[in-house]
């Protein structure tokens, strides 16, 4: 079968990222389910969470001490009458109904402040004897309380529907009552791994072939952004199977093929799907390792998403490039179809160890390891063999980003990374 080129659209990185954006934008999430707080963790809301009451629900003392007028201290040394001892979670018959002046009511972290009282004075500048106390040191109005629903009124939204759920949602999630939650259901994702030498996991490779290693980095980061891998058969660099492979795999929420999509005589995934009348967004980035990208959107008949089309990404099969064009392109689109709300790829910067050399014209995102501690912290690159040295990478926790127009990065300067 004759191989026809496609015709080709090479973008820079920032508009590469920049057309998945605005198709990932374009995407309304589908289905939601009912779960459990407990297993909640990575999962995106599908309903706001509100608050049933105010947080905190009463005013709460942040110190161990002695809730005061801070009128009454005003002058110091200065000594009070104590009037009460209010504990967290103290039943209100207990609390004194108003500290009057020259009163005070010892408290513990996390009490709620008598009304009267306007502050609380740390047990460290206090010193009781009997039913009086000794007070050191003042405090001004508001000092160690925080005002009832301060932190949120009650009816307010506490967590927005498309947060993806982190410990801090959870708890506050918790606060609020919810011990089960209505969260997206995880979109599927099909992982097409292309190449007559690639073999299976399991198999024994004969001396030219390698495993398919890509189908399951795949799956590891299909995961962490909120999707469920469903990992098809090995496609051989053969356009029937090929095809319909693919066509397998347009029925899921998303397409992600690797390998096959270079200028190879037998990469034919590009071919395959121009045969499927697919849209190209873009055929290329400029960018190292993993200019070969290609995204797209196609409909097959009877798919499930048949009158919307499916959107697919043609990764390049070296190891190093399929994980950093997951991470630049197809995370943000699959993040959408999980129901998460946009966000921004945002670098972080660190001290570079050693000077860097590179040709220009291309955003590179090479495998670097950022060590050391505090302010003492830096980051170096991985001496690695290229794009399908995935040991090298293993020994990385980083991408070091380098703009196309630099080609001398000395030592000293702060560069922006990607953590993975
Ligand atoms: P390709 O993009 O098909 O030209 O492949 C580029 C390189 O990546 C070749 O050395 C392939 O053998 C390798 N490769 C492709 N697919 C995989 C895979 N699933 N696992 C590991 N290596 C792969
Ligand atoms: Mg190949």
């Amino acid at each position: 079968m004759a191989v026809e080129a496609v015709p080709g659209t090479v973008l820079s990185f920032e508009d590469a990222r920049r057309v998945v954006e605005q198709q990932a934008a374009l995407i309304h999430a589908g289905a939601s389910e009912l779960i459990d707080l407990l297993v909640a963790a990575g999962r995106v809301l599908a309903e706001p969470i509100l608050a049933d009451r105010n947080l905190p629900p009463f005013p709460r003392s942040t110190r161990d001490g002695y809730a005061v007028r801070s009128d009454d201290v005003a002058g110091i040394p200065t000594t009070l009458d104590v009037i009460g001892e209010i504990k967290a979670g103290e039943s209100v018959e207990n609390i004194p109904k108003q500290v009057r002046a020259g009163q005070t009511a010892s408290i513990m972290t996390g009490a709620p402040v008598p009304d009267g009282a306007d502050a609380v004075v740390m047990v460290e500048y206090t010193s009781q004897q009997g039913g009086r106390v000794a007070i050191k040191k003042g405090v001004d109005a508001g000092e160690n309380i925080v005002p009832s629903g301060a932190e949120a009124k009650k009816g307010s939204v506490l967590v927005d529907r498309g947060r993806c759920l982190d410990a801090a949602s959870i708890a506050l999630a918790a606060s609020a009552g919810k011990s089960r939650l209505q969260v997206f259901r995880r979109p599927h994702v099909a992982v097409l791994t292309t190449g007559d030498e690639i073999v299976r996991v399991d198999a024994t490779p004969g001396p030219t072939q390698i495993r398919n290693s890509n189908s399951y980095s795949l799956a590891a980061q299909i995961q962490n952004a909120g999707g469920e891998p469903v990992l098809l058969p090995i496609a051989p660099d053969e356009p029937r199977k090929l095809r319909s492979l693919i066509e397998e795999g347009l029925k899921s929420d998303l397409l992600l093929m690797t390998g096959g999509v270079s200028m190879g005589r037998y990469d034919l995934v590009e071919q395959v799907l121009a045969e499927l009348k697919a849209e190209f967004f873009f055929t290329g980035a400029k960018i190292q390792p993993g200019q070969p990208v290609v995204f797209g959107k196609c409909t097959v008949a009877n798919a499930s998403r048949e009158s919307r089309g499916t959107y697919f990404f043609g990764l390049p099969g070296n190891p190093v490039s399929t994980m950093v064009t997951f991470e630049l392109f197809a995370r943000p689109l699959l993040e959408a179809l999980a129901g998460m709300s946009p966000r921004k790829l945002q670098f972080v910067y660190a001290k570079l160890q050693s000077e860097i050399r590179v040709k220009t014209g291309l955003t590179r995102f090479l495998p670097a390891i950022l060590s050391g501690d505090f302010e003492a912290s830096g980051v170096e690159l991985v001496k690695w063999q290229g794009s399908g040295d995935v040991a090298a990478t293993a020994r990385a926790n980083c991408y070091i980003v380098l703009p196309p127009d630099r080609e001398i990065i000395p030592a000293g300067e702060f560069v922006p990374i990607m953590l993975r």
